[in-house]
C-alpha cells in the first residue's frame, strides 16, 4: 500500500521549529547578507586573503560555496538592475569565471558589510575596506554585498537551501 505523505512538508518544518529553532523557515533572518567573491578576486588569488578580512572583521559564514555563474543565472540575479546601462557589462562579467558565494551572520550584517567593502568605485572606496585593497575597477570591484535584509535573504536563497546552512 502507497504511504501518504501529503502531509510531509508540515512534518518536516514542526520538526526544523522544534529542534533547530535557528532554522525555522517561517522567521526572516534581520542578521544576516549576502556576498560574492567575484571573478577579477578569485582570478587573481584573492579568496583567502577576502575571506580572512571577513571573519577577523566579526561575521560567521553560514553557507559557502565555489562555483560559476552561467549568462542565464547573471541576468536572474541581477534583475533588478537589468534596466541600468551596465547591465549586460556586468552580467558578461559576473559569468565569465568563478565567484565564492556566501550567506554570513553578524548583528547589523548588512550595514556592516557594506562598510566593511568601501563603496562601488574602489577610487572611491576608504582606506582599508575590502574594495580599496583588492579591487580593479568599478565593475569588477572583487565583492558584492546585499543592500537590504529582503535582498540578502532573496540573494541567499538563489544559491542555498536551508539545508545547506551551518
Ligand atoms: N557596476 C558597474 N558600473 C556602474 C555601477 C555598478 O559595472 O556604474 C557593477 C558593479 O560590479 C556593482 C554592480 O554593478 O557592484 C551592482 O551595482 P550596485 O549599484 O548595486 O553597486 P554595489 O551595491 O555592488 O556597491
Ligand atoms: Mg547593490
Amino acid at each position: 500500500m502507497a504511504c501518504d505523505r501529503s502531509n510531509a512538508g508540515n512534518e518536516n518544518k514542526d520538526l526544523v521549529t522544534t529542534f533547530a529553532p535557528n532554522l525555522n523557515p517561517n522567521t526572516m533572518a534581520t542578521n544576516r547578507t549576502f556576498t560574492m567573491i567575484k571573478p577579477d578576486a578569485t582570478g587573481a588569488g584573492h579568496t583567502g586573503k577576502i575571506i580572512d578580512r571577513v571573519i577577523s572583521n566579526g561575521f560567521t559564514i553560514k553557507a559557502m560555496k565555489w562555483t560559476q555563474l552561467s549568462l542565464a543565472d547573471a541576468q536572474a540575479f541581477y534583475a533588478v538592475h537589468s534596466e541600468r546601462p551596465f547591465y549586460g557589462e556586468l552580467t558578461e562579467y559576473m559569468s565569465s569565471g568563478p565567484i565564492v558565494a556566501a550567506i554570513l551572520e553578524k548583528d547589523n550584517a548588512v550595514a556592516d558589510f557594506r562598510e566593511l567593502i568601501g563603496a562601488t568605485n574602489p577610487a572611491e572606496a576608504k582606506p582599508g575596506t575590502i574594495r580599496a585593497d583588492f579591487a580593479e575597477s568599478i565593475a569588477a570591484n572583487a565583492v558584492h554585498g546585499s543592500d537590504s535584509d529582503d535582498n540578502a535573504a532573496m540573494e541567499g536563497s538563489f544559491y542555498f537551501s536551508q539545508r545547506e546552512l551551518a
